[in-house]
């Protein structure tokens, strides 16, 4: 059986990092950081998201910033309050909540932010910089990613990896990371030939697609590592219930794995959590002050 990688365990030791550090940045600064997060209408899972983000960046002594703007709020108001936190010195993550409503241009709105201020790394300038290999911001999804494969495998240099799937906010920037960490790395998706045995080639499989329990434990070499990104809610056995599951099929895979993320528990927790590291990191670069990251 693989061993299990507790993404839950280790979110929880990297919040209690962050909040270390944030209680010196604010003793050093005399201010506390600032997260700001926008909100447009009222989309369940983005509320959640935004719940949590919000609780979890005060239970880390960080202030938090909420805005909730109604789902008819105009294209240009919304960047008018982008601008405005560009400049709010008290301000040093601004996130704005994805999906946006159909009327409001998200990429006109993502590069509105300041790159500097852009805690999610989805701006342009910060995905030139993890492409080049310059200080930036990185997208807290496949950063945790790279944290929980970091933390149990050590160096990754010269392993085989493989990612599975190209989007701009998981794969890619996935795919980068590994690249950096002087991985050899492959970048499947829904045009890959004989995506099962693309995968078995892999010491590192990283899964982000969006399909329920795709990957199975026979495409998978003995020993890998998997890393399932996946979220999904399917029917559960009993009447009316759903249930969370990964795009890894974890009953065959944790039998050929060696070491495999659960969902839940796995790399969900690690999202939030890296974002409130990359706004202390951002709050110490707007300040001046030296940070070991
Ligand atoms: P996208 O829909 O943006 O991208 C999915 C990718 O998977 C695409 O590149 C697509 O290929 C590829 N794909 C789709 N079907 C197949 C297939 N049959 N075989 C191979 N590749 C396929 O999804 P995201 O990257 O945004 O999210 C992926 C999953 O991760 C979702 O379940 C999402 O909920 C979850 N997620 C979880 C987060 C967390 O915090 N844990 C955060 C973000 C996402 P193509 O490009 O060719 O269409």
């Amino acid at each position: 059986m693989a061993d299990i990688i507790d993404g839950k365990a280790f979110a929880e030791g990297l919040r209690a990092r962050v909040a270390t550090v944030a209680a010196d940045f604010e003793a050093q600064a005399g201010r506390k950081a600032g997260l700001a997060v926008v909100l447009v209408g009222e989309d369940p899972a983005s509320q959640v998201y935004v719940r949590s983000k919000g609780k979890q960046t005060v239970a880390c002594g960080m202030a938090s910033f909420e805005y909730r703007l109604p789902v008819e709020t105009p294209e240009a108001e919304l960047l008018a309050l982008v601008e405005k936190l560009n400049c709010d010195p008290a301000v040093d993550g601004i996130l704005v909540q994805l999906p946006l409503p159909s009327h409001i241009n998200e990429q006109k709105v993502i590069a509105t932010i300041n790159p500097d201020k852009d805690v999610d790394g989805f701006h342009v300038v910060n995905v030139g910089r993890l492409a080049t290999g310059l200080p930036g911001f990185v997208p807290c999804t496949p950063l945790g990613c790279l944290m929980l494969l970091k933390d149990k495998l050590g160096s990754l240099s010269g392993f085989e990896a493989v990612v599975v799937g190209r989007s701009n906010i998981v794969g890619k920037p996935m795919a980068q990371m590994l690249i950096a960490e002087s991985c050899t790395v492959t970048v499947a998706h829904s045009r890959t030939k004989d995506l099962p045995a693309v995968v078995r080639r892999a010491d590192i499989v990283v899964v982000a697609v969006g399909r329920a329990e795709m990957v199975k434990g026979d495409w998978l070499k003995p020993g890998a590592t998997v890393i399932d990104v996946g979220m999904n809610r399917i029917p559960a056995a009993e009447d009316g219930k759903t249930k969370l599951v990964g795009d890894v099929d974890f009953a065959s895979a944790s039998e050929v794995a060696g070491a495999i993320t659960p969902v839940p528990g796995g790399v969900g927790p690690m999202t939030i959590a890296v974002l409130l590291r990359n706004t202390i990191v951002s709050a110490h670069r707007a300040a001046g002050l030296e940070l070991d990251e």
